[in-house]
């Protein structure tokens, strides 16, 4: 196997991944010219139209002999579950760092999630063409948090292509081949999956031993299913069925596999011959943020639910299950991995099945011990018990890395103070910059707290962040009760100390928007069993009289009277109109 080299491109958001591979396609004679486009393994259409790598893409190309499998990867933080997934099926990793931006916080969490995997790690400074490109200074940079020579760090351009062939020289000398395996037998790592309409089941593997061919009978080690490979193919980037796939090689295998929840990532898909265990696959991230999901018409509630199991045939992250409010009707839960995932699947819904869905406020999860004893996960407001039940709250917490120019710090401590965040390590970093290291609740870093740093920073402070174990947290439900009614989908748990003027804000934006009804409703904020904040909807006044001219004021007040009777009447029944824009005001 000493003829094969797998890898990956790793690196903060844009230091130019996704064009270096460019070259690499080009250089390596893998796409035609005439075939070329920017960014061309970006090839989903949301991809393309933001700019941003969204899933990872593998890759074989040929090289003075040697069989190349390049995996690029996305840079954004809520996509390290493919980060990672694409890095337990090489030996290597080419780490980027932009010359005119240095080593920014995603580039030292992928770094670190490299080295666990024992990988061979190619530093390279890219962007060298860029007349902002601070090379040397940045190699230094790397160097340091590398602890290398800065002579063992490439330049290259992923624009001009520049020092292209020299990385591809250092990933065949540099890069182990794949190791030798005792067993002729066939075994893979499934470290990806798509799914197609006619052939069913794409799995994308890493070969562990032995070799698959078409027509051969495998099984999928965890799930426990046979089938017969209807094809195995290679990325050019585009499949390409082959006659064979060997051992240490990167490829795919057509499944015909229909059903849901049969291919898992991280599942050993293996010869029926294989008697040996199931290799560790991948622990499946916990969700970080929740939000429900409504079709906007009830009509579409099954179409949405197909939708959702087709995305999760080709998003591996995403976690559902169904859920009901009374004014949205029936809708799904769903888990991601961070807001721009949210973002993301949200918007594929839309897009590549066209739906028009409502998508709530995010949460995260609480874990709730009652004073009965029993533990409860909660994941959506609904289902957070009264205060009277909770002995105990916890949430998840997370350690925040931010890297910012030294002179910004006093811009940025405001910020972190107000989200709660203590700052546990400062190191200086390079020539004037400072690496923070920040724990604070998770609960806090979704009040927009990124974008905070990055204008107040200007642009200038990147950040990434790990999850920490829970902690103790002083959070309460706050409900928003419309005439003595609460209203489900307006409940939220905030921090005890902003209940008050949440529940201020949320009543007073609610006055503002819910029209007249026919009688007066009060709008409440509720939380810790009382009322907090208050305010009155004036009732909508019909004039019942205007057709009794001249003076007869006792028929007059007879009908004011029997219209306040029909008006305590409604009141009573409580049912207050909330029209849709009001729930949509509200809840996004
Ligand atoms: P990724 O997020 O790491 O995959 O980065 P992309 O390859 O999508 O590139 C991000 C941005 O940097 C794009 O606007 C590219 O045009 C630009 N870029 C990429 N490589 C280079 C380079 O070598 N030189 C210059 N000047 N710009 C580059
Ligand atoms: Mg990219």
């Amino acid at each position: 196997m000493n003829h094969i080299r797998n890898f990956t491109i790793i690196a903060h958001i844009d230091h130019g991944k996704s064009t270096l591979a460019d070259r690499m396609l080009e250089v390596t004679h893998t796409v035609e010219k005439r075939k070329m486009k920017e960014q061309v393994l970006d090839s989903m259409e949301l991809e393309r139209e933001r700019g941003i790598t969204i899933k990872m893409q593998p890759v074989s190309m040929h090289y003075k002999g040697t069989l190349l499998n390049l995996i690029d990867t996305p840079g954004h933080i809520d996509f390290s579950y493919e980060v990672s997934r694409a890095l337990k099926a090489v030996e290597g990793s080419v780490l980027l760092v932009d010359a005119t931006q240095g080593v920014q916080a995603q580039t030292i969490s992928v770094l670190e999630m490299a080295r666990q995997f024992g990988h061979t790690i190619i530093p390279v400074v890219n962007k060298v063409d860029s007349q902002y490109a601070r090379v040397e200074e940045v190699k230094e940079e790397v160097a340091k948090l590398l602890e290398c020579s800065p002579d063992d760090i490439l330049e290259t351009s992923g624009k001009t292509g520049l020092g292209v062939p020299e990385l591809l020289d250092a990933v065949i000398e540099r890069i182990p081949a794949p190791k030798e395996s005792s067993t002729k037998t066939f075994r893979s790592l499934v470290f990806d999956f798509e799914y197609s309409n006619h052939q069913g089941m794409i799995v994308y593997i890493r070969v562990l031993s032995g070799s698959v061919s078409k027509k051969d009978s495998l099984l999928f080690k965890i799930a426990n299913k046979k089938f017969v490979a209807n094809d195995v193919g290679i990325f050019t980037p585009e499949a390409q069925s082959v006659p064979i796939l060997n051992d240490g090689e990167i490829g795919y295998v057509v499944t015909g596999i229909k059903e849901a929840g049969i291919a898992s990532v991280g599942d050993t898909v293996v010869s029926e011959k294989d008697a040996g265990p199931a290799m560790d696959g991948y622990e499946k991230p916990s969700p970080v943020v929740w939000a429900s999901i409504y079709p906007e018409s009830q009509d579409d509630f099954d179409e949405l639910k197909r939708a959702l199991l087709k995305l999760e045939l080709t998003d591996s992250s995403l976690t559902y299950e169904e859920e009901s409010s009374g004014i949205l009707g029936r809708g799904f839960r769903c888990g991601f991995l961070g807001m721009l995932h949210l973002e993301i699947a949200t918007e594929r819904l839309r897009r590549e099945f066209g739906l028009s869905i409502v998508v709530t406020v995010p949460t995260i999860t609480y874990e709730v011990l009652t004073k009965k004893g029993d533990v409860k996960i909660v994941y959506s407001p609904l289902s957070f018990p009264d205060d009277g039940e909770i002995a105990e709250v916890y949430e998840p917490w997370v350690s925040v890395h931010i890297l910012l120019p030294s002179p910004r710090l006093q811009d940025v401590m405001p910020i972190l103070y107000e989200h709660e965040g203590s700052v546990v390590e400062t190191e200086t970093f390079g020539d004037n910059r400072v690496a923070l290291t920040v724990e604070m609740p998770l609960r806090e870093l979704m009040r927009r707290f990124f974008e905070k740093i990055k204008t107040t920073s200007s642009g200038y402070a990147s950040v990434s962040y790990t999850m920490l174990p829970n902690k103790k947290a002083e959070v309460t439900r706050l409900d928003i009760l419309v005439a003595e009614e609460p209203v489900p989908a307006f409940s939220r748990i905030v921090a005890k100390h902003a209940v008050q003027i949440e529940a201020e804000q949320a009543v007073e934006r609610l006055h503002k928007i819910l029209p007249r009804q026919q009688f007066v409703a009060k709008i409440q904020g509720k939380a810790m069993g009382r009322i907090i904040a208050s305010e009155t909807l004036k009732a909508m006044r019909k004039d019942v009289t205007g057709h009794l001219y001249g003076g007869d004021i006792t028929r007059k007040r007879k009908l004011w009277e029997k219209q306040k009777k029909g008006k305590k009447r409604l009141a009573e029944g409580g049912k207050v109109n909330i029209p849709a824009e009001v729930f949509m005001k509200m809840i996004q």
